[in-house]
């Protein structure tokens, strides 16, 4: 089953409307009622929706019946961002883009269901899943907690990411860690204060914060094993308002990025620890807060080791690269693989402008080898779900 002109025109459409109207987090009326639109004329066999919040899960029966389902994932919000560029199709939300190809996620996904209900050449059922709030909202989450992988029976799950730098018509992906976990912390330094002309009176938490910004950088360079990726970036830093004012308060506030839930977990302990010991140096007061957001994007072995082989059997192996490089960005399609085995997988985007840049584009290139992989991908995921059907 390979992609016609058809579907990859259709699909070319759609991500260039997608692209015109980017909406945020949880916030997608008009993206989700876009997907519906689309998801009806592609009949498919039932389409759920306000499922962790604003999620649907579109469902196409192929021969057989199974409580078993092969999913398929899209993320469908944009970001933030005032796009610069003079396509055509250009953002007409200002402050808003879709910088991240979601777009382009979302119309692969669409491309692939439209291929799947005309063929239904396969066992048990697909499902698509179309969530909201990937940029820092954990949509992913919103929809596993609203159950969505038990009352969809889903097995195993999919996601494809679009990669500036891999070229069109390339894959890459990793058994593994292939993205990082992310996590917040928040240090709040509390002294005296006083005049800076008399120093002895107060206390003073901006060199206090000054010490515990460079002993924190220990953390990385001297408790984690060296050969463990392990960022942690401090990035704010405020105290003061005046020039002869000692503040009686600094917050410092960063981020943490890991591979392995056991160092991310030691490096939580550390900064703690470093930033409390140092504060009692100064004799000013610690409070030190680190919040979790995603975990790392871990693939089963097996299902990465699969997901080559599809796209090898399309692309090409020269095009796939099953052991690329992790990379310390982050993203909540962890969450899904945190409960159920898949792959993540980067699909090249060319030499495009970086993810998140206002000059950032999905290829539309890419469009046809994306629906193919996922199409294929679904098909034989299902065959190996239900051998004997
Ligand atoms: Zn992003
Ligand atoms: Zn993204």
């Amino acid at each position: 089953m390979t992609a016609t002109k058809d579907d990859v025109g259709l699909a070319t459409e759609w991500r260039r409307r997608l692209h015109a109207n980017p909406e945020l987090l949880y916030d997608l009326p008009a993206t989700t009622g876009f997907v519906v639109d689309r998801l009806r004329e592609i009949g498919v066999d039932a389409i759920e929706t306000g499922i962790g919040r604003c999620g649907i899960v579109a469902s196409i029966h192929g021969r057989g019946r199974s409580d078993r389902t092969v999913a398929l994932r899209a993320d469908m919000d944009a970001l933030p961002i005032g796009e610069r560029t003079d396509l055509p199709y250009a953002s007409r939300a200002a402050g808003r883009m879709h910088a991240c190809g979601h777009d382009g996620h979302v119309a692969m996904v669409l491309g692939a269901a439209r291929r799947l209900a005309a063929s239904r050449d396969f066992p048990g059922t697909i499902a698509l899943v179309f969530q909201p709030a990937e940029e820092g909202g954990a949509g992913a989450k919103a929809m596993i907690d609203d159950g969505v992988l038990e009352r969809f029976g889903i097995a195993e799950i999919y996601g494809l990411h679009a990669m500036p730098g891999l070229p069109i018509g390339h894959f890459a992906t990793r058994a593994g860690a292939l993205m990082a976990s992310s996590d917040l912390v928040e240090i709040t330094l509390t002294g005296r204060g006083g005049h800076a002309g008399t120093p002895h009176l107060a206390d003073d938490v901006v060199l206090a914060g000054a010490a515990a910004v460079q002993a924190v950088q220990r953390i990385a360079a001297r408790v984690i094993d060296p050969l463990e990726p392990a960022v942690v970036s401090l990035t704010c830093f405020h105290a003061g308002e005046r020039e002869n004012v000692m503040p009686a308060r600094a917050t410092i506030r960063g981020t943490v990025r890991t591979l392995a839930e056991a160092t991310r977990g030691r490096i939580e302990t550390e900064i703690e620890r470093t930033v409390t010991a140092i504060a009692a140096g100064f004799g000013v007061t610690a409070e030190v807060r680190s919040t979790r957001e995603y975990p790392a994007t871990v693939n089963d072995a097996g299902r990465a080791a699969f997901a080559v082989e599809v796209a090898a059997s399309i692309v090409g192996a020269r095009a796939v690269d099953g052991s690329t490089r992790p990379m310390l960005g982050s993203e909540d399609f962890a969450y899904f693989l945190a409960e159920r085995p898949g792959a993540f997988v980067f699909i090249g985007n060319g030499a495009s402008a970086p993810l998140h840049s206002p000059a950032f584009d999905f290829a539309d290139a890419a469009i046809g080898h994306g629906i193919a992989f996922l199409c294929r991908l679904a098909v034989a995921a299902s065959e190996r779900l239900h051998p004997l059907a």
